[in-house]
C-alpha cells in the first residue's frame, strides 16, 4: 500500500543503486591519528575509569594506528591526572594540554602562560589544543566573549613557538549550526535532536566573525605553528580553506570527523589534497573506549567508491548524504597518514 506522508524520523531509504565497492579493512600506510581523546573532554571527568589504557592501545594498533595525539583542555593538577592514566604508553600516546584562558585580564597572565606552557613541555606535552569554547562560551571579566584574536591571548602563541609547542584550534562548528534550525538547515535532524550544538544566537559571535577571529591569528603569529582542526573549520568551502593555506606556511588542517563533508565534494576535494598534500593530517576524532570508525575514511582516501556510507549510524549523524572515494596516490596517502605528522615531530 502507498504511503503519501512520512514524518522525515520515519524515512530511511535503502539504496538501490549497483555499483563495485572495494573495501579496506586496513590503511595502505601505518596511521598517526592526530585526533584523539583520552581525557575528560569527551568522556567527562571519570574518564579514568571508562577505559584501560592498555587495551586501547591493542585496538587502535589493530586497526592500523602506529601513534595517537591525544588533546585534552587540562593544565595543572589535570594534566598530571591524565599523565598518570597513560604514562606507560607515552610512546604511543602524544598529549597537547592547554591554559586557563579566563585569566587573561589578570595582572599576571603572562607570567601565569609562561609557567604553565614551560612546566608542560617539561613533562612531555607536544603542543597547546584550543576548544570552540574560547570564542563561543568562555568570557572575559568583563564579560565579553574571549576572542582568538585578542592581543591578550598573543603571549600563548608566542610562547608555545619558542618552546616548540603545536597549537591546536577547534574553532567555530558546522556553518549550518549557525543558521536557524528549520526545513532548511541541512543539519536540522541532528539539531533537533540536540538543539545544545546550535550556535544561532545574535549574543554570540558569527561563523564569519569567527573566521575572521581565526585567520588573523594565524597571520599575525607566523613563527607558531597551528593546525585548525576539523578541516581548519570550513570544510563546506574547500576554496576559502586552501586560500588560507597558500597564505599562511603555518597552518595546517586535520580532517577529523569531516568526513562527511569532504565525502560529498570528491572532485574539489582530490584537488584540494593533492594541491595541500603536506599540510593536511589524518584524524579522526577517536575516542578511548568508543569505536573506532576508520573504514569508510579509508575508502574514501583510498578508492574510487562511489555513493557509500560515512557512519555505520542507519540515518547518517551528519546530514543526510553519501559521500565518494578520491582515489590518492600512495606518495600523497603517505603523507596523510603519516609523514607530515613526523615532520611536525608528531
Ligand atoms: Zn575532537
Amino acid at each position: 500500500m502507498a504511503r503519501r506522508g512520512l514524518d522525515l524520523s520515519e524515512f530511511m531509504p535503502r539504496s538501490e543503486l549497483v555499483v563495485e565497492r572495494v573495501r579496506v579493512t586496513k590503511p595502505r600506510f601505518s596511521i598517526i591519528d592526530t585526533h584523539t581523546h583520552f581525557g575528560p573532554l569527551v568522556l567527562g571527568e571519570n574518564y579514568a575509569d571508562r577505559y584501560d589504557t592498555a587495551r586501547e592501545v591493542e585496538r587502535f594498533k589493530e586497526a592500523g594506528v602506529k601513534r595517537v595525539v591525544n588533546l585534552e583542555v587540562v593544565w595543572g593538577e589535570g594534566l598530571d591526572r591524565l599523565l598518570r592514566k597513560i604514562h606507560l604508553f607515552e610512546d604511543f600516546i602524544t598529549t597537547f594540554s592547554s591554559i586557563d584562558v579566563t585569566k587573561l585580564a589578570e595582572p599576571t597572565f603572562e607570567t601565569y602562560v609562561r609557567r604553565t606552557l614551560k612546566e608542560a613541555k617539561e613533562k612531555g606535552v607536544r603542543g597547546l589544543k584550543f576548544w570552540k569554547d574560547v570564542g563561543l562560551s568562555k568570557k572575559d571579566r568583563d564579560g565579553r566573549y574571549i576572542a582568538l584574536d585578542d592581543p591578550r591571548l598573543k603571549v600563548i602563541w608566542e610562547t608555545a613557538a619558542e618552546l616548540g609547542l603545536i597549537v591546536l584550534h577547534h574553532v567555530a562548528d558546522p556553518v549550518a549550526f549557525f543558521k536557524s534550525i528549520d526545513q532548511y538547515n541541512e543539519r536540522f535532524e541532528e539539531l533537533a535532536r540536540v538543539p545544545a550544538w546550535s550556535f544561532c544566537d545574535p549574543e554570540l559571535y558569527t561563523f564569519a566573525q569567527l573566521m575572521e577571529q581565526q585567520e588573523a591569528m594565524i597571520r599575525e603569529n607566523p613563527s607558531t605553528t597551528f593546525i585548525i582542526a576539523h578541516g581548519g573549520s570550513y570544510s563546506e568551502n574547500l576554496g576559502r580553506v586552501s586560500k588560507w593555506l597558500d597564505q599562511y606556511p603555518n597552518m595546517y588542517i586535520d580532517i577529523a570527523a569531516r568526513l562527511a563533508e569532504f565525502g560529498r565534494q570528491p572532485y574539489t576535494s582530490r584537488a584540494f589534497f593533492q594541491k595541500h598534500q603536506d599540510r593536511i593530517l589524518f584524524g579522526i576524532d577517536a575516542t578511548a573506549g568508543q569505536a573506532l570508525n576508520y573504514q569508510p575514511y579509508f575508502e574514501f582516501l583510498e578508492t574510487w567508491n562511489e555513493y557509500f556510507d560515512y557512519s555505520p549510524a542507519q540515518v547518517p549523524g551528519q546530514g543526510r548524504w553519501k559521500i565518494y572515494g578520491i582515489g590518492l596516490e600512495d606518495a600523497i596517502l603517505e603523507k596523510i597518514y603519516h609523514k607530515n605528522a613526523e615532520r611536525l615531530g608528531l
